[in-house]
């Protein structure tokens, strides 16, 4: 079990992969190197061995024709001849009974492939056939040619083992070093699994590793980001919660205590509290599912000046009533974009509500569209209570109120913005605020036109 476990390690599986294959590469080579060098001399050998029999064949002819039986003196040319070229030859009668000369039987057995025959012709007729071989055994008995060929043989043995002891390392090396990132990114991400958030793996190593590093840091980042939102939440949560509900449990307490009468007012302080909670409730569910939006966009090809006519209609009414002069400005030609209607619209709700809201009777409040090639830019600016400088950076958080007892009478909880700011993002679009406390406030949202999934896919 144990041995089983060694061989699924990386960096025994990388090492033994880097081995066996130089090493195969290695004897490849070698086999290649030997084979090709004995063929080359083999043919070599060969060619000149039928150049040397032309030669002597030559020769022969030009001695007379030589026909067995031979003369001692033919047999002793032959001999020589023989000797001059270091082969061995065979001269046997043309129906191949009878051998006239040979030189062979002084030799150890010559193997048939080394072994080159020729028929003799001279006169116009064939008379026999010659058959040679070289001496080989003259050379290999040679003691400083066997040395030499000992020589040759230790070197490339010596050569071999060294490429063998450098490909063991290499493999070594180069395993150790692909796994240690390996190991190194694995160690920390157990950490990070251990609940340790202030870590960041060092993006170092292979491309994949890298990769890998950068993947774990982002989801360690983004871990943090929703530990830090939801502990935050809580705290907002209680600490919104507490006010409304003490407020309304002393109350109660003084009811049922008789201090105070069960009358009608009484009792709509406390309606009025827990109105307040449910659209707490309600608008918390509706900032929960604005910040999953991006999973969940219904996203078609929209008229942008229409879409916000729409929520200009909407408000009519409500702007009438507070007698407030509620414009709508906007380019002729009707732009498109790639939104999600609903979504789009609840954001200009949003802030066509607080603009509507925070300002003050025969104020002023105008919604404008504007477009480029890529965006489409809607505005929504008011004369009206304006906010602060120290406020104008938070007004996006969660449960932020401006000025908690105006927005508190106003009935806002404080998640309006915070929800039109997620879907915004949804769409890879961008929401920002510009005030001057007494004077009025301006948001802009800017959507681009063409809403790509396959980048929010990158991104994420
Ligand atoms: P709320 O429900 O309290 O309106 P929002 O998230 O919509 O919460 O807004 C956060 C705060 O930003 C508000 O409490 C208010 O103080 C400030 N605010 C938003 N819009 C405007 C505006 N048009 N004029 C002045 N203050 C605004």
């Amino acid at each position: 079990m144990r041995i089983v476990h060694f061989f699924r390690k990386m960096n025994v599986i990388l090492f033994m992969s880097f081995l066996v294959y130089s090493l195969i590469f290695i004897s490849l080579i070698a086999a290649l190197e030997n084979f090709n060098w004995k063929q080359l001399f083999d043919n070599f050998q060969i060619s000149d061995l039928e150049k040397k029999a032309y030669l002597i064949m030559d020769d022969m002819r030009n001695q007379g024709i030589f026909e067995g039986p031979l003369s001692e003196e033919q047999q002793s040319w032959l001999s020589r001849r023989a000797a001059l070229h270091g082969m061995l030859l065979e001269f046997e009668s043309k129906d191949r009974k009878t051998v006239w000369f040979n030189s062979f039987t002084r030799a150890t057995p010559v193997p048939e492939s080394s072994i080159r025959e020729l028929p003799y012709t001279a006169g116009g007729a064939t008379r026999g056939y010659l058959r040679m071989a070289y001496i080989l055994e003259n050379n290999e008995l040679d003691p400083t040619f066997v040395e030499f060929q000992e020589a040759l043989n230790l070197r490339s043995k010596l050569l071999f083992s060294l490429i063998v002891v450098v490909s063991i390392a290499f493999s070594f090396l180069i395993a150790r070093m692909l796994s240690r990132h390996l190991k190194n990114v694995d160690e920390l991400a157990k950490q990070i699994s251990t609940g340790q958030r202030d870590i960041t793996i060092p993006v170092k190593g292979p491309d994949e590793v890298r990769r890998l590093a950068a993947t774990l840091n982002e989801m360690s980042r983004e871990l943090k980001k929703q530990e830090d939102w939801r502990h935050h939440l809580m705290e907002d949560l209680t600490h919104e919660l507490r006010t409304p509900l003490t407020s309304m449990l002393s109350q109660i307490e003084a009811i049922v205590d008789g201090v105070y009468e069960a009358d009608n007012e009484r009792m709509q302080d406390i309606y009025e509290e827990l109105i307040r909670l449910s659209r707490l409730v309600n608008d918390l569910e509706r900032l929960s599912e604005a910040e999953s939006a991006r999973f969940t966009l219904n996203i078609r090809r929209t008229n942008m000046v229409q879409l916000a006519r729409r929520v200009y209609n909407n408000y009519i009414p409500v702007a009438r009533s507070k007698n407030i002069k509620l414009m709508f400005e906007s380019t002729n030609v009707p732009c498109y974009a790639q939104v999600d209607r609903d979504k789009i619209v609840q954001v200009l709700s949003n802030i066509v509500m607080n603009a509507i809201k925070y300002t003050s009777e025969g104020g002023r409040v105008t919604i404008r569209v504007d477009w480029n090639v890529d965006e489409t830019i809607i505005s929504c600016e008011d004369n009206g209570t304006g906010i602060s400088e120290n406020d104008l950076p938070y007004i996006f958080n969660r449960l932020y109120r401006a000025d908690k007892s105006r927005s508190r009478f106003s009935g806002g909880v404080g998640l309006g913005l915070s929800i039109a700011k997620a879907l915004v993002e949804a769409h890879d679009g961008t929401i920002r605020a510009e005030s001057k406390l007494g004077r009025g406030s301006r948001f802009t949202v800017t959507l681009p036109n063409e809403y790509n999934a396959y980048q929010r896919e990158a991104m994420d």
